[in-house]
């Protein structure tokens, strides 16, 4: 059957899709949870195969050839950071020497604002927004402060008109001359907006601001230019839509023109890497974004993010995207489809245009998000809640199908139809 010939909300049109879905061999490549359908890959990415075999690999050498292992494993270990930064060039838009993989997220946003913050004379601000992940906001009050100043004075929160969203004109006016640093999600990790990375760098640079981004929530799910936009600095994880692993290692971009600059966080990883080992005790640091390393990288951890790297760049990230935003076009549909009228009432928190969301879509329903969310679990579906009342979805391009997403909606359906939810506590676990 063509598939305009079949009614887009039956199960038949998602299996159709899913039959001409270009990476749909790519959902063999990852281990998959049992009996269950996954939507959580925005928080921690199923586990790539190719990622198990790389660990193993590493494990071995490490088995067979203990210290020498750091200039003889496949990939030397001495090299492993060096090595995936330039796998990850091109999914990111930078020239290989302006990546690496080193430290996590937040660590790394200490380690770049240390550098980029450096309050003089008026300029003595930095400009974040109030929806960014907290621990973000943490580390720059924590930079604040290093400087000896009030992060009450000097930490600007944009905030959201609706609590969802951010208007990227109501930034760029607040861009002025008491602002020394712009630092911002490239996606809102509740609401899956994704900002205009480009038009927001262009207008920092206007007002004599540098600007740093944190692409946690949209490296491996959007294809990113940071070289062209010209972004100062950026940070993301290895764990999200990388699939590196939980708690893989990080990574770091910082543009050329700022490799002259300085770090106090010095470390002998940091150092040019062919004296490293002369141990000699002044500091000459590296003439790349390497020379933002700290200490020696985990190397089993790093086998996660290489392998993973491989499936990434074999399917392609323009085509990931793609994808992507076909499944959370499909998921919107569905849901105002199926949803959004009562005794249902979930709206869709995301922004709709495609250029300006996420790999996620978050639905929102003002009473039992939480306790559906429960509920959803119990039927083997992994969502993840975010206060007060988002439940994010994101089907991943590379492991979930058309129809599973055709699975969950009929499933919030049964949930709230049944009224199964009460009979599911309030009270929220440690994570959810
Ligand atoms: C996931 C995420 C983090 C996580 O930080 P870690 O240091 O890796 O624990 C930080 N910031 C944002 C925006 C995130 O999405």
């Amino acid at each position: 059957m063509i598939l305009s010939e079949l009614d887009k909300f039956s199960e038949n049109y998602a299996i159709s899709m899913d039959r001409q879905d270009p990476l749909k061999i790519y959902r063999n490549q990852f281990s998959l949870t049992e009996n269950s359908i996954y939507m959580d890959g925005n928080s921690l990415g199923l586990m790539p195969k190719k990622s198990e075999t790389s660990i193993q690999r590493i494990l071995n050498e490490w088995k067979t050839l203990g210290i020498n292992g750091w200039l003889e494993g496949k990939i030397p270990w001495f090299f492993f950071a060096e090595e995936m930064g330039k796998k990850i060039a091109p999914i990111v838009g930078a020239k290989p020497s302006e990546v690496i993989m080193t430290g996590t997220t937040t660590v790394n946003i200490h380690t770049l604002v240390d550098t980029f913050y450096q309050p003089k004379g008026k300029r003595t601000k930095i400009l974040a927004d109030e929806l960014n992940f907290p621990t973000d906001i943490y580390a720059l009050m924590g930079q604040i402060r290093m400087h000896g100043l009030d992060p009450a004075e000097e930490l600007i929160l944009i905030p959201s008109e609706n609590g969802l969203t951010l208007t990227e004109e109501r930034i760029i006016e607040r861009m002025q001359e008491d602002v020394a640093l712009v630092f911002l999600p490239s996606v809102l990790y509740c609401s899956g907006q994704l900002l205009d990375i480009h038009h927001l760098t262009q207008a920092a640079h206007k007002d004599g601001i540098c600007v740093g981004f944190d692409c946690a929530h949209s490296v491996g799910a959007i294809p990113h230019k940071l070289h062209e936009w010209d972004v100062d600095f950026a940070v993301w994880c290895g764990y999200k839509y990388l699939n590196g692993g939980p708690g893989a290692p990080g990574f770091l971009y910082v543009n050329e023109k700022h490799f002259h600059r300085t770090t106090n966080l010095l470390g002998w990883f940091g150092y040019v890497k062919e004296k490293q080992f002369d141990m000699a005790l002044d500091y000459e640091k590296a003439y790349n974004a390497g020379g933002w390393q700290i200490s020696s990288p985990g190397i089993i951890a790093s086998g996660g993010v290489e392998g993973a790297l491989e499936v990434t760049l074999d399917a392609g990230i323009a085509q990931i995207r793609q994808k992507s935003l076909n499944l959370t076009q499909y998921l919107i549909e569905l849901t105002d489809h199926y949803l959004k009228n009562p005794p249902y009432n979930i709206r869709i928190g995301t922004p709709r245009e495609s250029y300006r969301r996420g790999g996620h879509i978050a639905l929102l329903r003002d009473d039992n998000a939480y306790q559906i969310c429960k509920a959803m679990k119990k039927h083997g579906i992994i969502p993840d809640f975010r206060p007060p009342n988002i439940i994010r979805i994101a089907p991943i391009a590379l492991y979930n199908s058309y129809d599973e997403i055709w699975q969950v909606v009929q499933n919030i359906k049964k949930i709230i139809d049944t009224e199964e939810f009460l009979e599911f506590s309030e009270e929220r676990s440690l994570i959810s």
